[in-house]
């Protein structure tokens, strides 16, 4: 595998503040949340290539609970925005809306539907 490009070390990027809680932390770290005329609403821009303007949010449950909540998705992209986000909150680990992600085991408490 060769690399196309090697980085050396940490690049300091961008910094945006997370609509969620509010702090400021690097862009890389923060997700895209930006309005996508195909499904008309606000999506996970994993690939950070959607037109317009874009909220940035922590991929945290308790971030997006905040920005939601606060309606601030929709303050950041200038428009009413109903609902939660389309797509993967997490980077490719949490998916949203597909339930309890079986992560853990070994608890005695069985969960029974
Ligand atoms: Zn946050």
């Amino acid at each position: 595998m060769s690399a196309a490009s090697g980085l050396p070390g940490v690049t300091p990027g961008p910094v945006r503040t997370c609509v969620g809680c509010r702090a400021r932390a690097a862009q890389a770290t923060l997700l895209r949340l930006a309005w996508d005329e195909a499904v008309q609403a606000v999506v996970v821009d994993q690939r950070r290539r959607l037109p317009g303007r874009g909220a940035w949010l922590h991929p945290d449950q308790a971030c997006l609970d905040q920005a939601v909540r606060r309606k601030a998705i929709g303050r950041a992209l200038r428009r009413p925005v109903a609902g939660l986000p389309v797509g993967s909150l997490a980077m490719g680990s949490l998916a949203m809306g597909s339930g309890t992600l079986a992560t853990e085991r070994g608890t005695s408490d069985s969960q029974g539907a």
